[in-house]
């Protein structure tokens, strides 16, 4: 047993824990938790505690059903929102099978196994996630359009706001739990807030990112609100995404920093910024996993829509921020196709993936955009060389079954389930009578 096993074993004593929820995330980034008795705590440490994998989806064919989760020590914490005395905390688990090699179908396993490669090249990979979502006043029913919890638009104050009030016993709960936050503010729709997590190494703020979902949706529930991380609930409103920062590091140097370059931005920087972008149709559905995810992406809102860079262009899909002196170390990139709706563990991935392809085969930078590219009629878009991001899941999913670098990342079991799902899902979708076609179509033909 290692130190830190030994010192979670304490804790559960000292705090008086007497549960202890075992979490992992399924293929789809839906978090699952299994809640042990403390004194099984030795044994899911050497062994792990089995699950019937089959139950998951996206885990296991049927023949190999039979799984471990094993806790990661380095995860422990309480579970603020259960109490103290006896306390509940939890651990987020690896996920292994009965020989005790890692499942290929575990997405935070697919992470690991991509930064083990950024590892061999020297390199760290860190991620700064701003999450936007929205509050509403009452949990979702069939049929009813939800009612936002204010009327307050982008950095409003308002007294006595709700949103406010939410905002701060969710950071007081979050930063209880480990997880520190940068900025927070009311966002550009009705009800819409936004969180920003400090920068951490991109499992840290994976698992973060599943924490954050589950004390959002807690503390909106103890409220009696409901908060949803949908990338577009409303067509007339901005949608909710999450933009994250990038960077990689080697050894404790910003490996994306290159003093007296431009936006000094090293030959690294510029690599990564051109893989990303030259995978981005392929690692779309993953980043933008659902069919409501390209709704978000077609109207401008600040979502971008067409595969481009910029160092001030809030139209563009990565961005080079120039708004605070850049200390070298904090040079970095923001990516602003992902929406807060994704498995971060596979979202990471295919980012990480595609960047580092970028700076193996020393891909070219493309010409920055400098204009709004909404603005730009297709032609002069095309003249330009900028690209459009695919236009709904279906063209996602199209390009995505050619990709050799998702199916390389994500390992053949999750690219098959997850393309299968995203099939259904938009086969589903496209045989659906809308109201939007009741409602144009009836009077009149
Ligand atoms: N809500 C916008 C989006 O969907 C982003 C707004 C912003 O720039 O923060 O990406
Ligand atoms: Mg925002
Ligand atoms: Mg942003």
């Amino acid at each position: 047993m290692g130190k830190q096993e030994d010192f979670v074993l304490r804790a559960l004593e000292e705090r008086d824990v007497r549960f202890v929820r075992l979490w992992f995330t399924d293929v789809l980034g839906f978090l699952k938790s299994v809640a042990v008795a403390p004194a099984e705590l030795e044994g899911a440490f050497a062994e792990g505690i089995g699950f019937d994998g089959s139950a998951i989806e996206g885990f296991a064919r049927v023949y190999e059903s039979d799984m471990l989760a094993k806790p990661d020590p380095a995860t422990f914490q309480i579970l603020p929102w259960r109490g103290e005395g006896p306390a509940t905390a939890r651990m987020f688990c690896d996920i292994v099978m009965p020989d005790g090699s890692p499942s290929f179908a575990d997405p935070r396993n697919v992470l690991k196994r991509t930064l083990a490669k950024a590892g061999e090249q020297g390199f760290t990979f860190y991620t700064h996630p701003e999450i936007e979502f929205y509050l509403f006043k009452d949990d979702p029913q069939p049929g009813v359009v939800p009612v936002p919890i204010d009327r307050s638009g982008y950095f409003d104050h308002a007294a006595h706001s709700d949103g406010s009030d939410f905002r701060r016993e969710a950071i007081t709960m979050l930063e209880a739990m480990g997880i520190s936050v940068e900025f927070s503010h009311h966002e550009g729709g009705p009800g819409q807030q936004e969180i920003d997590l400090r920068y951490a190494d991109a499992l840290s703020t994976a698992d973060n990112i599943m924490t954050f979902r589950t004390v959002i949706r807690e503390v909106a529930l103890g409220q009696g609100i409901w908060a949803t991380f949908m990338p577009k609930p409303f067509t007339e409103q901005p949608g909710s995404g999450m933009h994250t920062h990038v960077s990689l590091f080697e050894g404790d140097q910003n490996a994306f920093y290159e003093p007296g370059s431009e936006y000094q931005l090293s030959k690294i920087g510029r690599q990564f910024i051109a893989g990303v972008l030259h995978h981005a149709g392929e690692i779309s559905v993953v980043t933008n996993q659902w069919v409501n995810s390209y709704k978000r992406m077609m109207f401008g809102g600040e979502a971008p829509s067409y595969v481009c860079w910029g160092h001030n262009n809030r139209s563009a899909m990565i961005r080079v921020p120039m708004y605070k002196p850049l200390k070298g170390q904090s040079t970095r990139i923001e990516l602003r196709t992902i929406d807060a709706a994704c498995n971060p563990y596979l979202a990471f991935a295919a980012v990480l993936a595609a960047g580092l392809k970028g700076v193996e085969q020393g891909y070219e930078l493309p010409r920055e955009a400098e204009d709004d590219v909404w603005a730009l009629s297709e032609a002069e878009r095309r003249s330009l060389g900028i690209a459009p991001l695919p236009k709904n899941l279906n063209e996602a999913i199209e390009i995505a079954e050619q990709s050799e670098l998702l199916a390389e990342t994500l390992g053949e079991q999750v690219f098959d389930y997850f393309l299968r799902n995203k099939r259904a899902e938009w086969d589903e979708y496209r045989g659906q009578v809308s109201a939007f076609e009741r409602d144009r179509m009836l009077p009149v033909l």
